[in-house]
């Protein structure tokens, strides 16, 4: 069976008889229904009983004037199309329906092709209309059966949320939440790694003009616990060919995030002092080498280790470096970053701080190991360390051998001492 076009209802105000006749007639050969008024207020009437897609009047009318008819009929029916119908009497009416902004404009007396072709403009434009709003119905509704988050952008602007999207944010749906007036902005708390500043476009900005492609981890707070971390969603999106329409899909990686935070500080760390592993440490100095700002390095050894080990066993040597592990990060700043370089060898990586702070810090280090009184071992254990700044433009291997130097040097001139390099 073929489909049957939806029909167009066109209403013609006129009032001259034989004029709206010979109109009604020219129009009623397409495939559309017509209707006819003679004055402004029977077409008023007409508009409200038959809602017509195309309004063609006169301005010049009897009892409501052409104009205000427009007016009040968009007002019943927003989307009439306009079609006006003038004579050489009224060209003032003809600016101000100018100014109304209606669709098209014929010559009265009508010509019928003219009158024809300004009728089906405006049905041309009614049928794309008709189309762009079916095609967006029913891809809001294929969205709404899609499994995760997926929001439509066009150009910059949020033109629909699916459902799950919307009821993440606590809203049955997008209309919903368009009504109290929110934006995903308002639950957006982080942007990648920075804090959103909760501009409305910003996020579709970051992540549309990337250069690098990056992968974008947008932190969404849920409002339902509103207590809890906000969830991470990973974005992606596609564009339309031809459009600036763009489909953004989420997926919740809340779980996966604290799994590689979990995973990043079990392989970043020394699993017997839970200080940072060597590599990790390379990887930091490496950064605070670029970084181009004033830091320190504090190498310490366990002085006479082996023989800790020897006398009282291996478990007492591990415990011995887990408790130093602890106390010296209970005497250095939170900032300070403690590394165990190998065996019994540590190093402190110190920003901002400068010589006179570095030893005084590894001084006072030296000082509570040396008063310290280790669990099963009766004796005073001792360390030495070697301090050095860094130079501008140093490499971190320069660095970590003059440091490595100055402890040297401590060993061998006494040991319990620190040296700066
Ligand atoms: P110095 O004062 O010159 O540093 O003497 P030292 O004995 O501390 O130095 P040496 O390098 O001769 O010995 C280091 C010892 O540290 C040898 C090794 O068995 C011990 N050691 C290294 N790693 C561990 C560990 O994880 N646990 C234990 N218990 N001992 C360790
Ligand atoms: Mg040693
Ligand atoms: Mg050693």
């Amino acid at each position: 069976m073929k489909r049957k076009k939806k029909q167009l209802t066109i209403l013609v105000v006129q009032q001259e008889d034989y004029e709206r006749e010979r109109m009604v007639k020219v129009l009623a050969k397409g495939n559309a229904v017509v209707h006819s008024a003679r004055d402004g207020r029977e077409g008023l009437e007409m508009v409200s009983d038959f809602t017509p897609d195309i309004l063609v009047t006169d301005t010049a009318l009897n009892k409501l004037n052409g104009l205000e008819l427009i007016r009040k009929a968009r007002l019943e029916q927003p989307k009439i199309k306009v079609v006006v119908a003038f004579g050489p009497y009224s060209p003032k009416a003809l600016v101000q329906a100018v100014e109304l902004g209606v669709d098209s404009f014929i010559r009265l007396p009508a010509d019928s092709t003219k009158l024809r072709e300004a009728v089906m403009k405006c049905a041309r434009d009614i049928a794309l209309a008709r189309r762009m709003a079916q095609a967006d119905y029913s891809l809001r509704q294929l969205l709404n059966f899609f499994p995760g988050p997926a929001i439509l952008v066009d150009d910059l602007n949020v033109t629909y949320m699916n459902r799950r999207m919307a009821e993440f944010l606590g809203y049955e749906d997008f209309e919903a939440m368009s009504k109290v007036d929110l934006g995903l902005e308002d639950f957006i708390v982080q942007l990648n790694e920075e804090k959103y500043t909760g501009q409305p476009n910003e996020w579709i900005k970051a992540i549309i003009n990337d250069p690098l492609d990056r992968d974008h981890v947008l932190h969404i707070e849920n409002p339902r616990h509103p207590d809890a971390k906000a969830n991470a969603f990973a974005v992606t999106f596609n564009q339309f060919p031809g459009s600036e329409l763009r489909l953004f899909t989420l997926q919740d990686v809340s779980g996966l995030e604290d799994e590689l935070t979990h995973l990043e500080d079990e392989a970043s760390t020394d699993p017997l002092t839970k200080a940072l592993n060597r590599r990790s440490f390379l990887r930091m100095l490496g950064l605070a080498v670029v970084s181009g700002q004033p830091f320190s390095l504090i190498m310490f050894d366990i002085d006479h280790f082996k023989a800790v080990n020897d006398t009282y066993g291996h478990d007492v040597g591990d415990s011995v470096l887990r408790e130093i592990s602890q106390l010296v990060r209970d005497n250095v700043r939170e900032n300070d970053t403690l590394a165990r370089w190998g065996g019994e060898e540590f190093m402190i990586l110190s920003i901002k701080s400068d010589m006179k702070r570095s030893k005084r810090v590894a001084e006072r280090l030296r000082k509570s190991v040396a008063e310290f009184s280790f669990t099963n071992v009766p004796k005073q254990i001792t360390t030495s360390f070697g301090v050095a700044i860094h130079d501008i433009g140093e490499s971190s291997e320069e660095l970590v051998k003059r440091a490595d130097e100055a402890l040297y040097e401590a060993k061998e001139t006494g040991r319990n001492k620190v040296v700066a390099g």
